[in-house]
């Protein structure tokens, strides 16, 4: 590749951003409402009956109770090769940011750790994306649309993503995401949403923990076999 020109495409590294944007208001209390209905037992509750009425709610695996209350996250800063594995969870809904409207000028791309890290691997992936980015602004200068210039856009390209779930199926997905088997990148954004779902509901999600590998620094989400009600990481 050449030199570049102060003519070429801007290319920045995105940095993942997860933020809350809503979600039930009083969720646990909601929950106890509605789980309430089924024991006909609303004598029962008080200032503090919610979080141990809901662990029992979790443990027993009644987690339909749950499925009342929803919380939605705006995520961005994340790869399309990201954003392509959220979207396979099929009890969420989604709105993304489009590549058919949205020019992709000054774009945002996401680098792999392992890429970074090493400059002979870091030199070929940033020389991959700028001409990249440089033959996309070259077919929208000679008029080709969005939408079709969007072909040559790479997955490392930063997307953002407004994905809302209720909480049975955000249990779902920090088990499944937030496992070491799931990729880096997911499982940065599990471990973000795992922490915001906890501050909101915390019997609802606190037999999720972050561990972290001290050495490594590497960090996933493990199920706790019984909730001790701390719920701290
Ligand atoms: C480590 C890892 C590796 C993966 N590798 C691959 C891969 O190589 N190739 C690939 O294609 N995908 C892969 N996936 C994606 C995976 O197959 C799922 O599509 C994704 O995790 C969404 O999970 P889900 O279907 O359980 O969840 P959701 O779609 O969020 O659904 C939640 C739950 O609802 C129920 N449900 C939803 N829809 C149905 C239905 N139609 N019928 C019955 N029950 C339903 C199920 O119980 C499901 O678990 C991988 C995922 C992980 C975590």
């Amino acid at each position: 590749m050449n030199s570049p020109t102060p003519n070429d495409p801007v290319i920045r590294e995105a940095t993942i951003h997860v933020t809350v944007e809503s979600f039930t208001y009083d969720a646990e209390k909601l929950i106890e409402l509605a789980g309430r209905t089924a024991y006909k037992s609303f004598n029962r509750m008080s200032e503090e009956s919610a979080r141990p009425f809901i662990r029992r709610i979790v443990a027993s695996g009644h987690e339909s109770v749950i499925e009342h209350a929803s919380a939605t996250f705006r995520i961005s800063g994340i790869s399309r090769a990201c954003s392509h594995q959220l979207v396979r969870h099929r009890i969420a809904s989604f709105t993304q940011e489009s590549q058919r409207y949205v020019k992709q000028n000054n774009m945002a791309v996401v680098i792999p750790e392992s890429i970074r890290a090493d400059p002979e691997r870091s030199r070929v992936y940033h020389t991959c994306i700028a001409d990249m980015a440089k033959a996309y602004d070259t077919l929208l200068q000679m008029g080709t649309i969005p939408e079709d210039a969007r072909f040559l856009l790479p997955n490392a390209s930063a997307t953002t993503v407004v994905m809302t779930a209720n909480f049975r199926e955000w249990r779902h997905f920090l088990e499944v995401r937030g496992d070491p088997h799931a990729q880096w990148e997911i499982r940065k954004v599990a471990i973000y949403i795992r922490n915001a779902l906890y501050a909101i509901a915390p019997a609802v999600f606190e037999d999720y923990r972050v561990i972290e590998n001290p050495q490594t620094g590497d960090k996933w989400i493990v199920r706790m076999a019984a909730s001790d009600g701390t719920g701290s990481t």
